[in-house]
């Protein structure tokens, strides 16, 4: 039998067309699709600019170094998200340090924040954890007033087309200085690798983009040898190549089109398992919003020592059944590098932990069937009924 996936992209025929356009067109890399890529992702956030860039990963450190974070800065991470957010810090030399999170909903909030912050805290990354938006609003006072110094930064790979509770997309930039997403093929979007910074400052969408190639700059305005003629680029500091070729861009475009509707079906098969796995025992359905998340994943609680049955011997009776699962995730400063690093042990961080103690993902992406849903939710009341 096989095995439904956690997550899985939805490639269709435009799609293939829209890549097969670029490879008979003239520019595979940094042609027309990267800015009209920008242009799409900012117009349907509510952004000003949009930086392509090559994955959410680079976006992250693109961010740290747009914001000119480096040795002797701190930067504030969940303890519970995918590793990139921390990583981010170490890559510009700065601290990472880590704040818990909610057992239940998996975010971050302005009380648990409130510890990890200090004086030299310079970057703070909260993390709309599976789809559903966290409460920037109580975030940003918190941090402006406590850490003015620091940028907001929102890692909303989870969370592309989400909405905060006012309504407002997620990517508008009302409460952070940058929010990143992830074009991964087991995000909403996919362009095979990719990721992209939206801002509303001018200063950093400049920088973005200068530290995105190299530190190349043509800006008449600031090149000491401004008649030296039509080839001459200078560096003034150094960049990376962090391009998003257009080849992926183009197929991220024809992604975004279908966003809506990969979220609707999202939506409708959240609503079908909310309804039939609500009475699983010792098991708990997620909290979110089903209106606001952009349900990236579907994740249960499930209190395996009451059940009496190990994690372990639960995903393997499920992949038996063809039902694929995953755990999101381990928390990072429990990773043996984070471990070494900042000194952290079992207990520091209860609501992660507690969370990674008992949460299992469940498949959840548009192209699963109406069959596929119910093999999931026969699978689960099977094994854990
Ligand atoms: C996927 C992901 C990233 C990294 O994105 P890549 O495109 O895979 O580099 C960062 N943060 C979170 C929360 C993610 O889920």
């Amino acid at each position: 039998m096989d095995i439904l996936p956690y997550g899985r992209h939805l490639i269709e025929p435009d799609d293939v067309e829209a890549v097969g356009d670029v490879l008979r067109g003239d520019w595979l890399t940094q042609g027309p699709k990267v800015a009209e890529l920008e242009k799409a992702l900012a117009e349907r956030c509510g952004a000003r600019h949009a930086v392509a860039c090559s994955s959410g990963t680079s976006a992250l450190h693109l961010a740290m170094l747009a914001a000119g974070i480096g040795p002797g800065d701190e930067i504030v991470s969940p303890a519970l998200t995918f590793l990139a957010t921390a990583n981010c810090g170490v890559y510009v030399g700065a601290e990472p340090r880590f704040c818990d999170v909610d057992f239940r909903t998996v975010q971050v909030t302005a009380e648990l924040l409130e510890p990890a912050l200090s004086a030299r805290t310079r970057a703070v990354l909260p993390v709309h954890f599976a789809g559903q938006p966290c409460d920037m609003e109580a975030i940003s006072r918190l941090v402006r007033e406590r850490c003015p110094e620091a940028i907001l930064v929102e890692d909303a790979c989870h969370a592309l087309g989400g909405r905060h509770p006012d309504g407002t997309p997620v990517g508008s930039l009302r409460w952070a200085d940058m929010v990143m997403f992830s074009l991964h093929p087991v995000k909403h979007v996919a362009a095979g690798e990719g990721g992209v910074l939206l801002t509303d400052r001018d200063d950093l969408a400049e920088r973005l983009a200068l530290l995105r190639n190299h530190g190349m700059t043509k800006d008449p305005g600031t090149l000491t040898r401004p008649d030296e003629g039509p080839w001459y680029y200078e560096m003034h500091e150094v960049g990376f190549n962090f391009r998003l070729p257009d080849l992926s861009c183009a197929l991220g475009l024809s992604q975004l089109r279908k966003l809506d509707r990969f979220l609707a079906r999202r939506r409708e098969i959240a609503g079908r398992y909310h309804q039939a796995l609500a009475d699983l025992p010792h098991t708990l359905t997620p909290p979110a919003a089903a209106e606001t998340s952009a349900w990236h994943i579907y994740m249960l609680h499930i209190d395996f020592a009451a059940l009496g049955r190990s994690r372990r011997d639960v995903v393997a009776d499920l992949r038996e059944r063809g039902v694929g699962t995953q755990i999101h995730y381990y928390p990072v400063p429990l990773q043996p590098y984070y471990r070494q690093l900042g000194g952290y042990a079992e207990g520091d961080f209860p609501g992660a932990e507690r969370h990674y103690a008992r949460a299992l993902t469940i498949p959840l992406f548009p192209a699963m069937s109406d069959g596929d849903v119910e093999r999931v939710i026969a699978a689960l009341h099977a094994v854990l009924g």
